[in-house]
């Protein structure tokens, strides 16, 4: 079977205004161009404030863009809401979905999360699907169920595997420079694949949470990890660059 090729997510999460974002995205394409070609994709998720600005920025360059949510509907009276199709209409191919601090902060449900990924597919974005445990969930040993649990109920019945990204975020690991083991990684992997069924073959599967330049190598030299989610660290250009390269480890 052909391997999987390996993708890096950068998600901004809150942080950037128009000219530091810009500078950002600007520096971030200016080493892409110099590394051409990649033997990996690049995909940065800045808050929707500078999507356009961005979209127009990175447009022909090897970088591509995501969103950080999406609503569940195509249009309508849902004030301060995004849909999946004006993402986008914005030049937009990806959207995280799921992610922990929208399931913990917002209260996020895996149903809900399943109809905004239907709705992410329908508009021809890929949805990065995020699933992980807290850390009650670890500590009771719930872990497999958990991950087993969200994969089967955030997917939609006809989702579809080639527009579909899974990213395993523990989310006791986000914002906290805790980690599972890169073995730990692999196996969490490998229960997200069989819970996949006949697409863990092919959908990609990345871990998020803590992800440093220091730490990146460990992850990546796993076969069973696909790529990184990279939050904070992903808004400095050299240091998710130094993470990127451990792609081509
Ligand atoms: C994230 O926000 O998806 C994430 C993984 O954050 P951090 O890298 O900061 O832990």
């Amino acid at each position: 079977m052909a391997k999987r090729r390996r993708l890096v997510v950068g998600n901004w999460k809150m942080y950037g205004r128009l000219t530091s974002g810009l500078v950002l995205a600007r520096d971030l394409v200016e080493q892409a161009e110099a590394r051409k070609p990649l033997h990996f994709d690049m995909v940065i998720c800045p808050p929707v404030t500078l999507t356009w600005a961005i979209s127009e920025t990175i447009m022909g360059t090897p970088l591509m863009l995501g969103a950080q949510d999406c609503h569940t509907a195509t249009h309508g009276a849902y004030t301060g809401d995004i849909s999946a199709a004006q993402l986008a209409d914005l030049g937009c191919r990806y959207v995280i979905l799921g992610h922990s601090e929208r399931r913990l902060k917002h209260g996020e449900s895996n149903q809900l999360i399943a109809q905004k990924l239907e709705a992410a597919q329908l508009a021809g974005l890929t949805a990065i699907l995020c699933v992980g445990e807290t850390a009650e969930q670890l500590a009771s040993g719930s872990t497999t169920d958990i991950i087993t649990r969200q994969v089967q109920e955030c997917l939609p019945e006809k989702y579809r595997a080639a527009h579909l990204v899974i990213a395993y975020e523990p989310a006791w690991a986000i914002g906290t420079g805790q980690q599972p083991a890169p073995d730990t990684i692999a196996e969490v992997h490998k229960i997200i694949r069989q819970a996949l069924g006949i697409a863990g073959e092919t959908v990609q599967i990345l871990y998020g949470g803590s992800v440093s330049p220091a730490n990146a190598e460990a992850i990546l030299l796993q076969d069973e990890v696909d790529g990184v989610l990279v939050g904070s660290a992903s808004i400095n250009s050299d240091g998710f660059w130094a993470i990127a390269e451990k792609c081509n480890a």
